[in-house]
C-alpha cells in the first residue's frame, strides 16, 4: 500500500527492540496514518561502546529476520551505518519526514544522545515521541519511600512487581503505509557483522535470532523446563532455563511479552505459582540492574562502592589468557569459558564461578573479565554485564559479600554432581569417575591412565592452588578494608 502524495513520512527508529510485536513506537507510527519509514543504523560514533563480536553476529541474523517480516508487510528496513545522531536527521532532510519514533534506551551514552536528538529535531519542527518497549518499569517510576532509588534487589522487585500494569501486547500491524520513495538503504551482507577468516561461529547455529525464533524460545521453555525451573536454573548440565537473554537484549520479545505469557501459563494451570515468580524475578533482576545503571551511570565502568578503587589488581596476563581459553586446570571454570566460546552463552551459575575465579583466584580487575564476556557474549547487555560482574566482585550494589569466594570444584560437584557438564565441554577429562572429575589432580597416576589423561599436558594442573588463592584474596581485601573501614561493608 503506498501514501497519499502529500503526506509525509513518519520515521521508525528500530535499535533494541528488533520485532513487530508490542512495539509501542512502530504502533504509534503505523496508527498515525503516515507513510512508515523503518530504519537501522549501526553505530560508529566513538562515544558509544562499539557492539562486541559475538553481538555482531546476532544482529546481522536478527536484522536479516527483522527485514524479512516486515517485507512480508510490503514494507522495507533501511539500513544505514554512521555516528547514529547524524544519520538520524540526514533521513529526516532526505525523506522530508515530519516525524520521528522510538522505544527508549537506558543506557548512558545512548540516553545522552537521544535527549540531545530530540531537542534538536524538535528544534527542526519535528514530531518526536519516545516510548517504553523495553522494561516493566522505566527506572524513574520506581522509588523508594524517600524519592530515591532503590540499591537492593529485594526491596526494589517487591515494589516494582506491584506496578507492573501489563493486561495485553501490542500485536503486530497487519499492515503499513510506505512512502512513494524509499530512501537508500545499505546491504546487510557489506556490513561484515558475520565472521570470516576465521568463522568462529560454528557453534552459535542452535540459535534462532529474530521475533519467531525468540517466541518459539519462550513457548518451548513455558511449556518444558519452566514448571522446574527453581532446581534446573542451578544444573548446568540440564536444559534448565529459558536461554532468553539474548532474544530479551536485542528486544525481539519485550518482557512484557514474557510477563504475560508466564501468567497466562500459570493462569491456565500449565506453571506452577512459584516457579512463575522465581522465572518472574529473573526478569526482575534485569529490570533492576536497569534501574542501577541508569540512576548510577558510572557503573558501568566503575566500582559502584567507592572504597574498593584502591583495591590491588594484578596484571597476569598468563592467567588471563589461561581463564580465556579455558585452561585453568579447574575443570568448572575451564567448561565455562569454553561453552562461552563455542555457543557465545554460558550458564549463570557458571559465569559466577568463572567471574570469580578470575576476580578472586587470580586477583584480575572485574573490568577484564567483563570486557571479554562484552565481545564474546551473544547476550552482552551492558547493564546485566556491569552488574554481574561487579555482583560477584562485592563491589556492587547488593552485592556477594567480598569474602564469598566461589570454590570452583566444590560448586562443580553440587551442581554438576555427575560432571555432565564437564564432559560436555572438556571431552578429555570425560573417562574420569564422578568423584574425580572436579577436581583431577587428586586422581591417583593409575586413575589417571585409564581415564587416557596426562596431567600437564593434555589437560593443565591448576595455575594456582586453591586455599592459597582464597587467602592471598582474603588477604588483599583485608589490607583494603583497613585503609577503608568506613567504606568497604
Ligand atoms: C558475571 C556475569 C555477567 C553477566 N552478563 C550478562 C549479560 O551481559 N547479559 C545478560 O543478559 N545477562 C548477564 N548475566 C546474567 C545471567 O547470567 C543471564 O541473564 C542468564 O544466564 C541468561 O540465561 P537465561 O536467558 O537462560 O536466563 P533465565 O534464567 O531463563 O532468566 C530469564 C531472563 O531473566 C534475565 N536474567 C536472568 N538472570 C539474570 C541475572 N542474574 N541478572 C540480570 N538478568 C537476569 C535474563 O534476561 C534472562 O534471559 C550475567 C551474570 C553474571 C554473573
Amino acid at each position: 500500500m503506498t501514501a497519499n502524495l502529500t503526506t509525509k513520512p513518519i520515521l521508525v527508529w528500530f535499535r533494541q527492540d528488533l520485532r513487530l510485536r508490542d512495539h509501542p513506537a512502530l504502533t504509534h507510527a503505523v496508527q498515525s496514518g503516515r507513510p512508515v519509514i523503518a530504519f537501522y543504523v549501526f553505530d560508529t560514533d566513538p562515544q558509544q561502546r562499539p557492539m562486541g563480536a559475538a553481538s555482531q553476529w546476532w544482529l546481522n541474523r536478527s536484522l536479516g529476520s527483522l527485514s524479512n517480516d516486515l517485507a512480508a508487510l510490503g514494507a522495507s528496513l533501511v539500513l544505514r551505518k554512521g555516528q547514529a545522531g547524524e544519520v538520524v536527521k540526514a533521513l529526516v532532510q532526505e525523506t522530508g519526514a515530519e516525524a520521528v519514533v522510538w522505544n527508549r534506551l537506558y543506557e548512558p551514552g545512548a540516553t545522552a544522545r537521544d535527549t540531545q536528538l530530540k531537542a534538536a529535531l524538535k528544534d527542526l519542527g519535528l514530531e518526536v515521541t519516545s516510548f517504553n518497549g523495553a522494561l516493566l518499569n522505566e527506572p524513574w517510576t520506581v522509588a523508594t519511600g524517600s524519592g530515591g532509588p532503590y540499591k537492593v534487589f529485594t526491596p526494589y522487585w517487591r515494589a516494582a512487581r506491584a506496578k507492573v500494569t501489563a493486561t495485553s501486547a501490542l500485536p503486530a500491524p497487519a499492515q503499513i503505509l510506505s512512502p512513494d520513495n524509499w530512501p537508500a538503504s545499505d546491504r546487510l551482507n557489506d556490513w561484515g557483522l558475520h565472521p570470516t577468516k576465521p568463522d568462529w561461529s560454528k557453534g552459535f547455529d542452535d540459535w534462532q535470532p529474530g521475533e519467531a525464533g525468540a517466541q518459539a524460545r519462550l513457548d518451548d521453555f513455558l511449556a518444558g523446563p519452566a514448571n522446574a525451573y527453581a532446581e534446573g536454573r542451578d544444573q548446568p548440565g540440564k536444559l534448565g532455563t529459558s536461554r532468553l537473554s539474548p532474544h530479551l537484549h536485542f528486544g525481539e520479545l519485550s518482557p512484557r511479552q514474557v510477563w504475560l505469557a508466564a501468567q497466562m501459563a500459570s493462569h491456565q494451570g500449565d506453571l506452577d505459582d512459584s516457579a512463575r515468580d522465581k522465572f518472574l524475578a529473573e526478569i526482575g533482576w534485569r529490570e533492576f540492574n536497569h534501574h542501577l545503571l541508569f540512576h548510577f551511570p558510572h557503573i558501568a565502568t566503575q566500582n559502584f562502592k567507592p572504597g574498593f578503587d584502591g583495591f590491588g589488581w594484578l596484571t597476569d596476563e598468563t592467567g588471563l589468557k589461561a581463564w580465556q581459553a579455558g585452561l585453568t586446570g579447574y575443570p568448572m571454570v575451564d567448561a565455562g569459558m569454553r561453552e562461552l566460546w563455542a555457543t557465545g552463552w554460558m550458564h549463570n551459575r557458571v559465569r559466577m564461578i568463572v567471574a570469580s575465579f578470575l576476580i578472586k583466584h587470580l586477583l584480575i580487575h572485574w573490568r577484564e573479565g567483563e570486557a571479554w564476556f562484552w565481545d564474546t557474549l551473544l547476550d552482552a547487555d551492558l547493564a546485566n554485564n556491569a552488574a554481574g560482574w561487579q555482583w560477584t566482585a562485592g563491589t556492587g550494589a547488593d552485592a556477594s559479600p567480598y569474602f564469598r569466594i566461589f570454590n570452583p570444584f566444590s560448586q562443580g560437584e553440587k551442581f554438576d554432581p555427575k560432571g555432565a557438564y564437564i564432559r560436555r565441554w572438556i571431552p578429555e577429562l570425560a573417562g574420569l569417575p564422578d568423584k574425580l572429575i572436579h577436581r583431577p589432580w587428586e586422581a591417583s597416576s593409575l586413575e589417571l591412565r585409564a581415564a587416557g589423561i596426562n596431567l600437564g599436558a593434555t589437560y593443565p594442573k591448576p595455575i594456582i592452588d586453591h586455599s592459597l588463592a582464597r587467602n592471598r584474596a582474603l588477604e588483599a581485601y583485608g589490607r583494603l578494608k583497613t585503609l577503608h573501614t568506613d567504606e568497604v561493608p
